[in-house]
C-alpha cells in the first residue's frame, strides 16, 4: 500500500515510540539519521522483552491484543496498531537489544528481510533498544514514495514534539544526525513546552486552566503580539485523554477568542490538554 510507504520513517518511528510507551518506559531516546531514512534508533527503559519473546515480537501475528480488548477504550490504551515490527523487519535490517526486567542479562537479535541473521548476548540495562537501518535494501523502488530527508526529518520532529507534549511526565531525548534537538525532564507540561518551543517562545505563553463537570482543560496559549503568534496552525497541539488529535473547530474557537488581537493570517501557538470521560469523546475525532 503506497499510503503506508508515504512517510515510512515517521510512521515507523511512531510505532517504535508507542511500543516503548506500552512497555511502561519513563525514559525514551530517539536518534534519526538522514531523516530516518538511513537509520532510526529508539532506546527505552521499559520492562524489556524476554529472550523467547524476541522472536515472537517480529512475527506477523504477534498482536493478540485486539481479541483481548473488551472495548474501544482498551484498544486505544493498549496501543494496538498491529504488526509494526513484523512490517519493519520485512523491508530493513533491524537490531533489537533487550533486557527483560527480571533478567540479569541482555540479548540481541539482528533481523534482515524477515530472517534472523545474528543473535547473542549484549550489554544493556533493563529496557529495549531497536535500531532500523538499510531501509528498503531489498525493494529500492520504494524510495520514490518517501519525502526528501529534510521532509521526513520535519515530520519525525513534529511527531516527537507531539509525543513529548502528550506525555509530559515521560523524559524524551531526540537527536538528528548526532545533534541533540530536544530533551525534556519529564516533569510536566511547562518543562515540555520550554523544550519543544524554546525559551523565547515559551516565555510568551500564558497558562490556561478550566474545569467543569465533565471536562478539565489545561495548557498554554500565546500572549498576543509576541513571537508566540506565528504564520501557521501547525504549532497548535490538541490532546484529549493523552492522545494528540487535529481539529479545525477547536482552531477556529481559539482564533475567534483572540478576535482583534490577532493580525490577519497569524495563529497563536497553543497546547490544549483536555481530559474528559472517554464515552463522551467522538472516536472519529
Ligand atoms: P503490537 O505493539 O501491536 O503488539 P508490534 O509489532 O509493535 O505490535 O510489537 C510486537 C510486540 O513486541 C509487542 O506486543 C511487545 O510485546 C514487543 N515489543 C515491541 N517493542 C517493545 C519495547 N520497546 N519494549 C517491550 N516490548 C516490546
Ligand atoms: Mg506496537
Amino acid at each position: 500500500d503506497h499510503r503506508d510507504l508515504h512517510s515510512f520513517p515517521t510512521r515507523r518511528s511512531s510505532d517504535l515510540v508507542e511500543n516503548s510507551l506500552d512497555a511502561g518506559a519513563t525514559n525514551i531516546s530517539i536518534y534519526i539519521e538522514h531523516g530516518g531514512i538511513k537509520s532510526v534508533t529508539v532506546i527505552d527503559n521499559g520492562h524489556g522483552i524476554e529472550e523467547d519473546d524476541l522472536y515472537m515480537a517480529i512475527q506477523p501475528h504477534a498482536t493478540s491484543k485486539i481479541f483481548e480488548a473488551e472495548d474501544l477504550e482498551s484498544i486505544s490504551t493498549l496501543g494496538f496498531r498491529g504488526e509494526a515490527l513484523a512490517s519493519i523487519v520485512e523491508v530493513a535490517e533491524v537490531e533489537i537489544r533487550s533486557r527483560f526486567y527480571k533478567s540479569d542479562e541482555a540479548k540481541y537479535i539482528t533481523v534482515k528481510g524477515g530472517e534472523v541473521v545474528d543473535k547473542g548476548d549484549c550489554a544493556l540495562s533493563v529496557g529495549t533498544s531497536i535500531n532500523v537501518s538499510s531501509l528498503f535494501y531489498n525493494t529500492p523502488a520504494r524510495f520514490k514514495f518517501l519525502k526528501t530527508p529534510k521532509g521526513e526529518e520535519a515530520n519525525v520532529t513534529r511527531l516527537i514534539n507531539d509525543f513529548m507534549l502528550s506525555n509530559p511526565h515521560i523524559s524524551f531525548e531526540y537527536s538528528v544526525d548526532g545533534e541533540l534537538k530536544s530533551q525534556n525532564e519529564g516533569t510536566g507540561l511547562l518543562d515540555t513546552v520550554y523544550s519543544v518551543f524554546g525559551d523565547d517562545v515559551a516565555e510568551n505563553l500564558i497558562s490556561v486552566s478550566f474545569e467543569e463537570k465533565h471536562h478539565k482543560i489545561t495548557g498554554y496559549i500565546a500572549r498576543p503580539a509576541t513571537n508566540a503568534v506565528v504564520g501557521n496552525k501547525k504549532k497548535q497541539t490538541f490532546i484529549v485523554n493523552g492522545r494528540i488529535f487535529e481539529d479545525d473547530t477547536l482552531s477556529s474557537v481559539i482564533q475567534n477568542a483572540y478576535g482583534e488581537r490577532l493580525m490577519k493570517r497569524t495563529f497563536p501557538i497553543a497546547v490544549i490538554d483536555i481530559v474528559m470521560p472517554f464515552e463522551l469523546v467522538d472516536v472519529n475525532v
